[in-house]
């Protein structure tokens, strides 16, 4: 099966294996795992943060951060889309007592102007305040789209003169990079915690670091170990996780090249169905608008040929590019899917 239901689904190579098999290990309640610290301080380093906390999840690092920037009964900001709120099955309600309100935009691109138009600081004793405001970059239902920098960077400049903190979702920060050159130095400085998933392209099996302060970093691990996520040995992981920034950060290009492959062959047959010019990394998200069959028919006929996709709306089919798909997995694809799109066309 070529599986391109999500860049999740990548299994660690037998490298990464090695390293993880040969990793030193230490109880990491006790603050005693070498590899964990390692890599905690590394991710740090790499975003120009004071420390860095190991989870389990990327969902687990998004509380963890937005729950150090939101008080209950304060709100935080994000958009309508967004992993937050559409994936997290509401934790920041019922952890944190955090409200939120969103935004919509095209692709999940971020206009500064959007979530500064709704925010409301300091709302005095009978409306909510805006504490904090998260963006997603790239943002996965938006289609791997990248944020504009400008943007982002206005959006700091204003939310900080508000008093309102900012959060990234960075589970594909690294596919951002590779796509846009902004360096990671240059997206840490402009957040106050920051999430990033080693488990996604990365190729790792699991494995997410939260940023922030010091302060926060304390805080974070004692509700970490509160979640029951304060875990022992986990070099293994660590290893892996450092493996992955070692070895899987710039061949990204490549799954970005694949996903633009798939893309410009589907466009060649049906130009309305996906505009290769907004594929920016690996994510594929095909709209079926207007032909006659819709994603779970679509899903199951490329399933029939060997190929797994996702169906995320009835007439949205996402195809995901990621680091256990070769070339020749490409070329299948081609050789099916755009003939199968073409059949669906009106005649
Ligand atoms: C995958 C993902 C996460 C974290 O997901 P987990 O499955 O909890 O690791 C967070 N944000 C985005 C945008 C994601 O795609």
């Amino acid at each position: 099966m070529i599986d391109l239901r999500s860049d999740t689904v990548t299994k660690p190579s037998d490298e990464m294996r090695a390293a993880m098999m040969s990793a030193d290990v230490g109880d990491d309640v006790y603050g005693d795992d070498p590899n964990a610290n390692s890599l905690e301080e590394r991710v740090a380093g790499l975003f120009g943060f004071e420390a860095g906390l190991f989870t389990p999840t990327g969902s687990l690092a998004n509380q963890l951060a937005i729950r150090q920037l939101v008080k209950p009964g304060d709100e935080l900001l994000t958009e309508t889309f967004s992993h937050i709120v559409r994936a997290e099955l509401g934790a920041g309600a019922v952890f944190s007592g955090i409200t939120t309100r969103t935004w919509e935009s095209p692709r999940g691109l971020l206009s500064a102007t959007d979530p500064l138009h709704i925010a409301r600081p300091n709302s005095g004793p009978y409306q909510v305040s805006t504490a904090a405001i998260a963006i997603e970059n790239t943002h996965n239902f938006g289609g791997g789209t990248v944020q504009s920098i400008d943007e982002i960077r206005k959006l700091r400049e204003e939310s900080l003169k508000l008093g309102i903190s900012l959060h990234l979702d960075g589970a594909r920060i690294w596919n951002a990079h590779v796509a846009s050159g902004v360096s990671f130095l240059e997206y840490g400085s402009y957040f106050d915690t920051i999430s990033v998933c080693f488990s996604k392209g990365l190729g790792a099996p699991v494995g997410s670091v939260m940023l922030s302060n010091k302060e926060r970093n304390v805080s974070a691990r004692q509700w970490r170990k509160r979640y029951g996520a304060g875990m022992r040995q986990i070099g293994m992981l660590a290893a892996a996780a450092h493996f992955a920034l070692d070895n899987n950060i710039e061949r990204l290009s490549i799954d970005h090249a694949h996903a633009q492959s798939l893309a410009r062959a589907v466009h060649a047959v049906a130009d309305h169905v996906i505009n290769p010019q907004e594929v920016e990394t690996n994510i594929v998200i095909l709209n079926l608008s207007g032909l006659l069959t819709d994603a779970n028919d679509l899903s199951a006929a490329l399933k029939a040929a060997g190929i797994l996709s996702s169906p995320v709306g009835p007439k949205i089919l996402r195809l995901v590019t990621h680091l256990n798909i070769s070339d020749e997995d490409i070329s299948k694809v081609n050789s099916v899917l755009p003939d199968l799109i073409e059949s669906a066309l009106e005649a």
